[in-house]
């Protein structure tokens, strides 16, 4: 490449970088995928060594980060929050220790490896122990003033345990776990917004919010990894200062290792490869420092990143498979998504087979065909997703894909909504849409009806006992009981459960209708808010809108589902059939407010009383019920057979009890109960 090609070629790519820059930080909404951005990144920084003159001071390659957003209040570091550089595969890394060395002078150094967790990085002030303010890094000089929104983040303490006098200034990462990404992404398709390419984009969207509101509804975490100005504290390495950071009361990463040389850091890296599938939260690298912080100085910084330390990534996980059909299905609200059916192939921990494609503009814009080879990978790793085709690999057997035109379950002809992406099927009584609408009035959300699963709702439909949510509670018990594998026992089982289901909440009762966009959160708001169903269906959407937590949206679409005869008739079955339609009105003064704003989260079996019972004394005591744990849980009680929030709770170091303690707990007020 001559000087004349290297310039036009810097430029292509300056403006390339600037643009998904500005994607990637400013909005948080990348087009292309981290490698293939550090890759424009890594062409840029060769070019511009070997044509020195190329290289001017607003090249990418030597700023950090973003812009910040005029919207927040900007905030001047004390001390630049820089970048890391990358090394992208094993040479790179062998590179860097080999300018470590040269400038140490010596082999013996000790690095500290830690595992990076792909969050975004923030700065948080404290003085004499207390939260005080908290930063985006911005562009490295000037970040963003998200104090607000780092308050709601359950994790991030706001006075630290033990008193730490003056000011203290520490620095980590926001992080969003897999599962709540997948959660998040999942309401947001429900909802048709936009959904985040990666748990980053997500945490990053959701502490860069204005309204703190919206961000203390996503479950963000935090994990801090640097303290500024570490003299003032006696901190002689990085190996202290985690150590420290944790003892003082800070959320650390634990698993970072103290590496004498190269050849033990190359074992941790491979030791992380496969096994950080297995954590909670993505990680997409180690981060390889120097441990001995007197020798930081000497091997300096650049305008970018630190000479002391760099970012190992591992390469991202995407692998070639086949489309073996697209298959079609109808969701509870009726909209019809398209799947590619995939030849399995093993990717991040766990063998794929399915990968949603979303809607028909979504198939079409990466062209996708039924036959083709595709890349896939796990997006966050953990929703399985179609990356590109490999259209070299077409031989004109690939069949094109267009979503039917007539619902491919119960035949209606499908309707398209001006403003929507997604097909539906208008047809509320499609045996589809009730299968899918009785699974999530029977879910732990809903009306909590144990022993109603999918099998039992198939033969229902199948047999015409159930036509609506309600018929589930007219089913007879020889009925029942004539299912396949089930019997009379089985079926008084479910009868019991469909007995005490009735006497729901009547926030439970409004998450499991399933009205568009009113899911548990919504219900909640709702349900304290109108204590009756009669009440609330009686309200105006001007009323409804002016609800914190509601909105326009939302309002509409509560108004829509009320004004359906479908639903109004459903609702009226309901009713005679014996549910619950209004909450108990709790008189909060006769009740010891013993869990006072608490969050309390059951799992498994609780084998004393009902599951629903049991929320119902939460509640009566003044805490809060939710179903997945999350940081901001208080504790979360632990029956028999505990599912994955067991596990989830001991990652996030929530507090569990077992059934007893949670009886010993109540036991006192009993009587009132
Ligand atoms: P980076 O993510 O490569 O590494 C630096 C960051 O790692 C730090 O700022 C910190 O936030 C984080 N980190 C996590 N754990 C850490 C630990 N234990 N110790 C220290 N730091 C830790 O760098 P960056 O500047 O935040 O982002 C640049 C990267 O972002 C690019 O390499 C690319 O992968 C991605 N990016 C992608 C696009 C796109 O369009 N896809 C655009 C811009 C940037």
């Amino acid at each position: 490449m001559d000087i004349k090609d290297a310039r036009e070629r810097v430029k292509y790519l300056k403006d390339e970088i600037s643009r998904h820059n500005y994607l990637y930080y400013v909005i948080d909404s990348p087009e292309i995928g981290d490698r293939d951005y550090d890759l424009l990144i890594r062409e840029l920084v060769n070019i511009e060594s070997e044509y020195p003159e190329l290289l001017t001071l607003d090249s990418p390659t030597r700023r950090v980060g973003g812009i910040p957003l005029d919207a927040f209040v900007k905030i001047e570091h004390s001390e630049p929050m820089l970048s890391l550089d990358n090394a992208l595969n094993i040479d790179e890394l062998k590179a860097f220790f080999k300018r470590v060395s040269s400038t140490l002078g010596s082999d013996g150094v000790v690095y500290d490896c830690e595992l990076k967790i792909d969050g975004l990085a923030v700065t948080l002030v404290y003085e004499d122990g207390v939260f005080i303010s908290g930063a985006t890094r911005g562009n490295g000089k000037i970040g963003e003033d998200v104090t607000s929104n780092l308050r709601t983040i359950r994790s991030l303490p706001l006075r630290l345990p033990q008193n730490i006098p003056g000011l203290l200034e520490v620095r980590g990462e926001v992080f969003m776990n897999k599962e709540d990404f997948a959660y998040l992404n999942l309401s947001r398709e429900e909802k048709g917004e936009p959904l985040f390419a990666n748990p980053r984009n997500a945490s990053a969207g959701s502490l860069r919010q204005l309204d703190p509101a919206v961000t203390a509804k996503r479950p963000l975490s935090v994990y801090l990894y640097h303290v500024v100005d570490p003299d003032k504290y006696g901190l002689i390495d990085q190996f202290h200062i985690l150590r420290w950071l944790k003892e003082i009361g800070f959320p650390t990463q634990n698993s970072n290792k103290l590496c004498s040389g190269p050849n033990e850091v190359l074992e941790f890296i491979e030791h992380w490869r496969e096994k950080r599938h297995e954590l909670e939260y993505v990680t997409d690298g180690v981060v390889v420092k120097v441990n001995d912080r007197t020798k930081w100085s000497r091997l300096g910084v650049t305008a970018k990143a630190p000479k002391w330390a760099i970012a190992f990534k591992y390469p991202p996980e995407e692998k070639l498979s086949t489309v073996i059909e697209i298959e079609v299905s109808v969701g509870r609200t009726g909209a019809l998504t398209p799947t590619a059916i995939l030849e399995p192939v093993h990717l991040a921990g766990t063998v794929v087979r399915r990968a949603s494609l979303h809607n028909q503009d979504e198939v079409s814009r990466k062209d996708v065909r039924v036959g083709d080879r595709v890349w896939v990978r796990k997006a966050g790793e953990i929703i399985p997703e179609v990356v590109c085709v490999d259209k070299e690999g077409r031989n004109g057997t690939q069949r094109p894909f267009s979503m039917p035109l007539l619902c491919p379950v119960c035949g209606s002809p499908v309707v398209r909504l001006p403003e929507e992406v997604a097909v539906r099927c208008p047809n509320t009584s499609c045996p589809a849409q009730i299968r899918e609408g009785l699974l999530h009035f029977a879910s732990r959300q809903g009306l909590d009806i144990r022993g109603l699963g999918e099998k039992i709702i198939e033969q229902m439909i199948h047999q015409g006992l159930i036509h609506d949510l309600a018929d589930i509670f007219l089913v007879s018990r020889e009925k029942i009981a004539s299912l396949q594998r089930m019997g009379y026992k089985s079926a008084d089982n479910l009868l019991r459960s469909l007995e005490s289901s009735r006497k729901c909440s009547l926030t439970n009762l409004l998450t499991a209708l399933g009205i568009r966009y009113v899911g548990s959160k919504a219900a909640e708001v709702l349900a304290d808010e109108y204590k009756d169903l009669s009440v609330l269906m009686a309200s105006n959407e001007d009323e409804l809108s002016s609800i914190p937590g509601i909105g326009p949206r939302i309002a509409a679409s509560i108004i829509a589902y009320f004004r359906d005869p479908h639903n109004l008739a459903v609702i009226e079955k309901l009713k005679l059939a014996g549910v619950k339609m209004e909450e108990e009105i709790i008189d909060r003064n006769s009740f010891p407010m013993i869990f006072h704003d608490m969050r309390v989260v059951f799992t498994g079996e609780i084998s004393s009383m009902s599951r629903h019972k049991a929320e119902e004394i939460v509640k009566k005591l003044g805490g809060r019920t939710s179903s997945s744990v999350s940081s901001r849980t208080s504790f979360v009680v632990v029956g028999v057979n505990p599912g994955s929030k067991y596990e989830k709770a001991l990652s996030l170091n929530v507090k569990t009890i077992d059934e007893r303690a949670f009886l010993e707990k109540i036991d006192p007020y009993r009587e009132l109960l």
